[in-house]
């Protein structure tokens, strides 16, 4: 039998030595044209490049007029050549001439030659150009030697992409691999940030393309194989996953595609053919990528996007290192981005070098992005095609306000950014003088700002913001980011942080509000409902369940010593806070029984988010300590409102008559009963409507932290007295048609009032 692989291998180690020489890169490119059309017995080889203005340019050839160098072009789908670099697909053709995109190009002289093979070069899924050898002959190229040509492609992409070539480009063109490229996505945390493109899961690290014994580099794929099935198997066998929909679906997809008879067939030829093990992964990966590219069905890209996945996966093992070789490297301004990650791994990233987070996927549910946000780093989503467009390094700036990224922007674009960056520097310095001063009305009136947070990154901004105190704690943050339920342990570790970084600034504990948009993929029974914001959720489903007598437990112990208040998210009825009191009181008598050091005083409180409270207001607050308004999801239900749907973001309006008036009628009843009133729902983070809240009777509001200083500067300017008389007056008249919004814009304008 002939050995097929001799060919290419020879070719390959030729062009090794190549690459290795002290050469212009002309003259080696020249050479590489040479060697190729010589090993593959053809007239012509030819590269075309791709260039930024989407124009394929002959950069080398062995066998067509020298002259035409640099000259010949052709656009992106124009001609054989345009037509593979747009399908990111070779074509193999014994009459070029009758191919109905055949273009001729005079200067070139290719008239001679009939048949034809191109290969795309591809990076990463990305076209950077066009690899052409020619015969006079009518003959069709044999599978072999289309492989031979793809592998000897990605030698030339490796050229393209480390900028060898770039040297060679006429004075004010570009190569396609520098193009300025825009996407638009969606906004997951606003923020801009400017700086370096991390790859998450960075893929240059094949640096080393040709094997010197393929049998060996056989024998390394197949234990890699070997072991990433292994690992597959292992990962399906965990308690954790062992019952779960969609996560074992991925597994199970994975653990098909590792025995996927195609896909290994195609690595064991790439490393015949002479590359090592993990370039083999990478030009097999690469191929997948582009033709995923132009996949239009939903199912198919997303099971490529597994097999993406996976790819990555084996080449770690068969390079035997993770992302943290990178974490090492990172630039002192790392964009980092991702397919997706998990929320584990982007806390392994140092959090001063962060400057934002770019997923391809993503929502705003999202572990990762709920990390990310407690960070404060701005973060881009669905933003399709972004991994495959970037390499590490590139110059990249994400505008998490408009969910959208500029990759390797032009100079004018990043000048208008930075000064966006240094806009908002400014005013954060501003906000910084304020947070010393304190928070009282111009007219002298005392106002509590507090702050919310969820999780251990958060506690920095309790002094860096000026809080005055936590007034909403997220505690199902916790379980959201782990990928098991937290042990009681962990519970009461992270609120002794907590407590402790508060430094006797009150904190309110919510107790584990999991249910309707938050769900925890390990916990079954929740996400399968019908409707899941009016489902078994928060305090319903923690009532029923061990889980608030274990919370209860590990906050009673971690606020030993200390004050402790707790809050019941979506309290429906009195019954509720009965029932949860009790559930408190065993736990302090059990307590007790041990000695355990208790809190000094318990202070128990409801979020007013469920409508029905509303016509128990006072009783609610006759059993209760304080209350504290979620208007995010008050509102949902108050108006019938998915809180999550975008289409319906633009649609229904807060700051209206109607809300108004039912918010101030809990601030008045909280005065009657003198209850203590927070709200602490997204309306308390921007200024305007943080001013809504004023007029209509609020004076401690809690919000994220970086919304302090803006609602600070508002509210130190404000009139609050008159403000509330005109708020009173509009919510007291019949019609609830007024424009409170345009009515509150007239009023700081009038008073000079930042907004
Ligand atoms: C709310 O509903 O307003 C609230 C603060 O709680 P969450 O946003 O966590 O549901
Ligand atoms: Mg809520």
């Amino acid at each position: 039998m002939r050995d097929t692989a001799a060919g290419p291998r020879l070719l390959l180690r030729r062009l090794r030595e190549l690459m290795a020489e002290a050469l212009e890169p002309q003259a080696r490119l020249d050479r590489i044209v040479h060697h190729i059309a010589q090993n593959m017995v053809a007239e012509v080889c030819s590269l075309y490049v791709l260039r930024a203005d989407s124009v394929l340019e002959l950069y080398a050839t062995e066998g067509l007029n020298p002259g035409s160098v640099h000259l010949a072009q052709l656009r992106l789908g124009q001609g054989l050549v345009g037509t593979i670099a747009a399908s990111a697909r070779p074509l193999n053709l014994p009459e070029a001439q009758k191919h109905p995109a055949f273009a001729y190009l005079p200067e070139t002289g290719e008239e001679i030659y009939n048949s034809f093979l191109g290969v795309p070069v591809l990076r990463a899924g990305r076209t950077l150009g066009v690899l052409v050898v020619q015969n006079r002959t009518m003959r069709q190229y044999r599978e072999d030697e289309v492989e031979a040509l793809e592998t000897t492609a990605m030698v030339i992409a490796e050229m393209i992409a480390t900028g060898d070539l770039s040297r060679l480009t006429r004075p004010g063109l570009e190569l396609d691999l520098s193009r300025p490229v825009t996407i638009n996505g969606m906004s997951f945390n606003e923020g801009v940030g400017l700086g370096h493109v991390v790859l998450h899961e960075p893929r240059i690290v094949v640096t080393n393309l040709f094997n010197e014994d393929s049998d060996e580099e056989l024998r390394r794929l197949e234990t890699a194989l070997g072991s990433l099935r292994l690992s597959i198997d292992d990962m399906l066998s965990r308690r954790e996953v062992a019952f779960e929909g969609e996560h074992r679906e991925v597994l199970e997809a994975y653990r098909m595609f590792a025995n996927d008879r195609g896909w290994v067939r195609r690595l064991e030829e790439a490393i015949r053919n002479g590359l090592t093990a993990e370039a083999a992964v990478e030009k097999v990966q690469s191929d997948m990528r582009a033709r995923m590219l132009h996949m239009t069905d939903p199912y198919l890209r997303e099971r490529m996007s597994d097999f993406d996945d996976l790819a990555n996966r084996l080449l770690r093992m068969l390079l035997g290192h993770g992302p943290e070789a990178m974490a090492n490297a990172l630039p002192r301004d790392a964009i980092v981005v991702a397919r997706t990650m998990g929320a584990a791994e982007l806390l392994d990233y140092p959090r001063e070098k962060l400057r934002g987070l770019v997923l391809e996927d993503g929502a705003v549910t999202s572990h990762v992005v709920i990390v990310a946000r407690a960070m404060g780093i701005p973060v881009t989503g669905q933003m399709k095609g972004a991994v495959s467009m970037s390499e590490n390094g590139d110059a990249i700036i994400v505008d998490g306000d408009d969910g959208v990224i500029h990759l390797r922007p032009q100079s004018d674009v990043e000048a208008a950014y930075a000064e966006k960056v240094r806009f908002r520097a400014r005013r954060q310095e501003l906000y910084r003088e304020l947070r010393g001063k304190p928070s009282v009305t111009k007219d002298g009136v005392q106002i509590d700002l507090m702050m919310n947070a969820g999780l251990a990154v958060d506690l920095p901004q309790l002094s860096d913001s000026g809080a005055a105190g936590i007034g909403l704690f997220r505690t199902e943050l916790q379980f959201m980011v782990a990928s098991t339920f937290p042990r009681a342990e962990a519970q009461e570790r992270l609120y002794r942080d907590v407590l402790e970084a508060a430094d006797g600034k009150p904190v309110t504990f919510r107790t584990i509000d999991i249910g309707g948009d938050k769900v925890l993929p390990y916990f079954k029974g929740v996400g399968q409902e019908e409707n899941p914001a009016l489902g078994w959720r928060a305090v319903r489903l923690t009532l029923d369940r061990p889980g608030l007598r274990t919370q209860m437990r590990a906050l009673l112990k971690a606020a030993g010593g200390r004050e402790l208040r707790v809050m019941l998210p979506m309290v429906t009825e009195i019954s509720e806070i009965r029932q949860a009191r009790e559930i408190i009181d065993r736990e302090v008598r059990h307590l007790s029984r041990f000695a355990h050091h208790l809190p000094t005083k318990l202070k128990l409180g409801a979020m007013i988010e469920v409508p029905s409270l509303m016509w128990q207001l006072e009783e609610l607050m006759s059993v209760v300590d304080f209350v504290s308004v979620g208007s995010n999801d008050l509102f949902q239900f108050v108006t019938a409102t998915d809180r999550g749907n975008t289409q319906l973001a633009g649609r229904f309006e807060p700051i209206s008559v109607p809300f108004l008036r039912l918010l101030r009628q809990i601030a008045e009843a909280g005065n009657r009963t003198g209850t203590s009133v927070t709200l602490c729902g997204e309306l308390a983070g921007r200024p305007i409507s943080a001013m809504a809240l004023l007029g209509a009777g609020y004076r401690s509001i809690s919000m994220s932290p970086a919304a302090i200083g803006p609602v600070k500067a508002m509210l130190i300017e404000l009139p609050l007295e008159r403000l509330t008389r005109l708020m009173n007056e509009t919510l007291d008249a019949h019609s609830s048609e007024a424009d409170v919004r345009a009515m509150l814009h007239a009023f700081a304008a009038e008073h000079d009032i930042p907004l």
